[in-house]
Protein backbone atom coordinates (compact mmCIF):
# COMPACT_ATOMS: atom_id res chain seq x y z
CA UNK A 1 0.00 0.00 0.00
CA UNK A 2 1.42 3.33 -0.96
CA UNK A 3 1.06 5.86 1.74
CA UNK A 4 0.56 9.43 1.63
CA UNK A 5 3.40 10.50 3.54
CA UNK A 6 5.49 9.21 0.66
CA UNK A 7 8.33 11.76 0.07
CA UNK A 8 7.56 11.97 -3.65
CA UNK A 9 9.98 14.84 -4.27
CA UNK A 10 13.11 12.31 -3.77
CA UNK A 11 13.21 10.03 -6.94
CA UNK A 12 14.37 7.42 -5.38
CA UNK A 13 11.39 6.76 -2.73
CA UNK A 14 8.97 6.97 -6.22
CA UNK A 15 11.32 4.35 -7.42
CA UNK A 16 11.27 2.36 -4.38
CA UNK A 17 7.08 3.13 -4.78
CA UNK A 18 6.98 2.03 -8.00
CA UNK A 19 9.15 -1.15 -7.13
CA UNK A 20 6.95 -1.94 -4.32
CA UNK A 21 3.63 -2.40 -6.85
CA UNK A 22 5.68 -4.68 -9.75
CA UNK A 23 6.29 -1.55 -12.01
CA UNK A 24 9.91 -0.87 -13.03
CA UNK A 25 10.71 2.49 -12.57
CA UNK A 26 11.60 3.97 -15.85
CA UNK A 27 12.77 7.48 -16.00
CA UNK A 28 9.17 8.53 -17.52
CA UNK A 29 7.34 6.84 -14.90
CA UNK A 30 9.09 8.12 -12.25
CA UNK A 31 8.04 11.59 -13.49
CA UNK A 32 4.25 10.53 -14.58
CA UNK A 33 3.96 9.24 -10.68
CA UNK A 34 5.25 12.21 -9.00
CA UNK A 35 2.84 14.22 -11.32
CA UNK A 36 -0.07 12.35 -10.44
CA UNK A 37 0.36 11.18 -6.56
CA UNK A 38 1.56 14.72 -5.68
CA UNK A 39 -1.79 15.08 -3.75
CA UNK A 40 -5.29 13.60 -3.43
CA UNK A 41 -6.44 14.32 -7.16
CA UNK A 42 -8.47 13.21 -10.21
CA UNK A 43 -6.59 13.93 -13.30
CA UNK A 44 -7.51 12.96 -17.02
CA UNK A 45 -4.64 11.37 -19.43
CA UNK A 46 -4.30 15.29 -20.99
CA UNK A 47 -4.16 16.97 -17.31
CA UNK A 48 -1.32 14.59 -16.29
CA UNK A 49 0.36 15.97 -19.76
CA UNK A 50 -0.02 18.68 -18.90
CA UNK A 51 1.60 18.42 -15.46
CA UNK A 52 4.65 16.56 -16.93
CA UNK A 53 5.35 19.63 -18.94
CA UNK A 54 5.03 22.18 -16.67
CA UNK A 55 7.78 20.03 -14.22
CA UNK A 56 9.90 20.23 -17.53
CA UNK A 57 9.57 16.86 -18.44
CA UNK A 58 8.97 15.94 -22.33
CA UNK A 59 6.70 12.53 -21.90
CA UNK A 60 4.51 11.69 -25.19
CA UNK A 61 0.94 11.20 -25.03
CA UNK A 62 1.08 7.75 -25.83
CA UNK A 63 3.68 7.03 -22.80
CA UNK A 64 1.16 8.80 -20.47
CA UNK A 65 -1.91 6.39 -21.66
CA UNK A 66 0.04 3.45 -21.87
CA UNK A 67 1.66 4.04 -18.21
CA UNK A 68 -1.64 5.20 -16.30
CA UNK A 69 -3.48 2.43 -17.46
CA UNK A 70 -0.17 0.09 -16.34
CA UNK A 71 -0.69 2.25 -13.19
CA UNK A 72 -4.15 1.13 -13.11
CA UNK A 73 -3.36 -2.62 -13.50
CA UNK A 74 -1.23 -2.36 -10.73
CA UNK A 75 -3.69 -0.89 -8.30
CA UNK A 76 -0.70 2.43 -8.00
CA UNK A 77 -3.81 4.35 -8.98
CA UNK A 78 -7.73 3.56 -9.83
CA UNK A 79 -8.93 4.14 -13.46
CA UNK A 80 -12.50 5.88 -13.05
CA UNK A 81 -14.37 5.73 -16.79
CA UNK A 82 -17.39 8.41 -16.14
CA UNK A 83 -18.67 7.90 -20.23
CA UNK A 84 -17.35 6.27 -23.20
CA UNK A 85 -14.50 9.68 -23.77
CA UNK A 86 -13.79 10.27 -20.36
CA UNK A 87 -11.54 8.37 -18.03
CA UNK A 88 -9.89 9.66 -14.79
CA UNK A 89 -7.43 8.44 -12.72
CA UNK A 90 -7.77 8.72 -9.29
CA UNK A 91 -4.43 8.81 -7.11
CA UNK A 92 -6.68 7.63 -4.36
CA UNK A 93 -6.88 4.16 -4.08
CA UNK A 94 -9.06 3.63 -0.99
CA UNK A 95 -12.54 2.39 -1.71
CA UNK A 96 -14.36 5.62 -2.06
CA UNK A 97 -17.52 6.54 -4.37
CA UNK A 98 -17.67 9.90 -6.71
CA UNK A 99 -19.74 12.96 -7.46
CA UNK A 100 -19.30 14.16 -10.91
CA UNK A 101 -20.39 17.69 -11.94
CA UNK A 102 -20.37 17.85 -16.24
CA UNK A 103 -20.61 21.64 -15.40
CA UNK A 104 -17.22 21.52 -14.16
CA UNK A 105 -15.76 18.48 -15.17
CA UNK A 106 -14.79 17.24 -11.47
CA UNK A 107 -14.82 14.56 -9.99
CA UNK A 108 -14.94 15.10 -5.94
CA UNK A 109 -14.80 12.56 -3.45
CA UNK A 110 -17.59 10.45 -1.90
CA UNK A 111 -17.09 8.36 1.68
CA UNK A 112 -17.73 4.79 1.51
CA UNK A 113 -20.10 4.93 4.27
CA UNK A 114 -21.82 8.06 3.16
CA UNK A 115 -23.35 5.78 0.72
CA UNK A 116 -25.57 3.15 2.16
CA UNK A 117 -25.77 -0.13 -0.77
CA UNK A 118 -27.39 -2.95 -0.67
CA UNK A 119 -25.57 -5.70 -2.63
CA UNK A 120 -27.24 -8.40 -4.63
CA UNK A 121 -27.13 -11.82 -2.29
CA UNK A 122 -26.50 -13.80 -5.37
CA UNK A 123 -23.52 -13.47 -7.97
CA UNK A 124 -22.99 -15.08 -10.68
CA UNK A 125 -21.75 -18.60 -10.71
CA UNK A 126 -17.94 -18.41 -10.22
CA UNK A 127 -17.50 -15.29 -9.33
CA UNK A 128 -17.09 -12.59 -6.14
CA UNK A 129 -16.89 -8.92 -5.70
CA UNK A 130 -13.64 -7.30 -7.02
CA UNK A 131 -15.06 -3.73 -5.73
CA UNK A 132 -17.76 -1.38 -6.32
CA UNK A 133 -17.74 1.94 -7.79
CA UNK A 134 -20.52 4.26 -7.78
CA UNK A 135 -20.22 8.02 -9.61
CA UNK A 136 -22.96 10.26 -8.72
CA UNK A 137 -23.72 12.08 -11.63
CA UNK A 138 -24.68 15.71 -11.03
CA UNK A 139 -26.71 18.75 -12.48
CA UNK A 140 -27.48 21.99 -11.22
CA UNK A 141 -30.46 21.93 -9.05
CA UNK A 142 -34.20 23.31 -10.85
CA UNK A 143 -34.22 26.17 -7.89
CA UNK A 144 -30.79 27.20 -9.29
CA UNK A 145 -31.41 27.73 -13.20
CA UNK A 146 -34.20 30.34 -12.32
ZN1 LIG B 1 -11.52 9.80 -5.68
Amino acid sequence: MKTIDEHLDDPAAVSRLLRRHGITPTRQRVVIARAILSRPQHLTADQVLQLTLEAGDRVSKATIYNTLGLFSRKGLIRELTIDSQRAFYDSSTHPHHHFYDPETQQLTDVDEDALQLRLPETLPDGTEIDHVDVVIHLRPSRSSTG
